[in-house]
């Protein structure tokens, strides 16, 4: 069974770790070396525990971490060749050992089967995950523009779903901080995901299987857990009222969290 941790998600910062039996591995590296060891060991790992590092894009928010965590992890880098390419010139005082990912495949690592799939986002190749074990299935959709049919299809029948909720559109249109093009950068077709939009994909992909929605990356000023939350249990009350909507924090990682409930699986 796949469990999941947010060590830490918003605006500022964003990483995760799941595990199976046998592997260990990060999601993205946004907060600083010294704070992703701090929350590992919250959640009862070491660096040493990693197995690897799968790399979303290469959006500071997403690998601000990375070159300091490389000097003390050994992991291997998991990414596109181009998000490779983007990331390569910062690693001055390490060199990790890049797993090069192409986008659209799938891959098979320890016991764990990875497919990842390209995602509308102001990046040079970013990417989103589908990460099954034998029983239970994971999708990872992180900073994402819009949702096309691709992603739609390829997060049908997922257990969990850890994904972007970044604001909420009331909110961010009566924000008086951000300057016009910031705002039409966020809501474009390359920026970010509102609650709306984030309700709309998981009313498309509520099944009886669907155990949890974990909504990560919000917005400090243009969301809060509350309104999201609420938004995204509006989308599930048809297909999938008993799941549980999970917001992560930007400040503490969230507890470990079962990717699949027992008893909802086939047997
Ligand atoms: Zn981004
Ligand atoms: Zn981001």
């Amino acid at each position: 069974m796949i469990s999941l941790t947010v060590l830490g998600s918003g605006s500022s910062g964003n990483c995760a770790v799941l595990r199976s039996e046998n592997a260990c591995l990060l999601i993205d590296a946004g907060l600083s070396s010294r704070r992703i060891c701090q929350r590992l060991e919250m959640v009862g790992l070491t660096v040493n525990d990693l197995d690897g590092i799968l790399l979303t894009h290469e959006h500071g928010d997403h690998t601000q971490g990375l070159e300091v965590f490389c000097r003390v992890s050994k992991a291997p880098l998991f990414s596109t060749s181009y998000t490779q390419a983007a990331l390569r010139d910062h690693f001055v005082k390490s060199s990790p050992t890049w797993r090069l990912m192409q986008t659209g495949s799938v891959f098979e690592f320890k016991d764990l089967r990875i497919e990842c799939f390209p995602v509308p986002h102001d990046a040079v190749d970013p990417v989103g995950f589908l990460i099954c074990d034998h029983e239970s299935r994971l999708g990872v959709l992180s900073d994402v523009g819009y949702v096309p049919n691709l992603i739609r299809d390829r997060l049908g029948g997922v257990h969990t779903l850890f994904m972007e909720a970044n604001y909420d559109a009331i909110l961010l249109d009566e924000d008086t901080r951000r300057p016009w093009p910031t705002k039409q950068r966020i809501s474009g077709k390359h920026g970010h995901l509102s609650n709306d939009q984030a309700a709309e994909l998981v009313e498309h992909i509520a099944h009886s299987g669907l155990y949890q929605v974990v909504l990560g990356h919000l917005s400090e000023d243009c969301n809060h857990p509350d309104i999201a939350r609420s938004r995204i249990e509006l989308a599930l009350r048809e297909k999938a009222a008993h799941a549980r909507v999970i917001c992560a924090d930007r400040h503490a990682p969230t507890p470990w969290l079962e990717v699949a409930m027992k008893m909802l699986l086939p047997v």
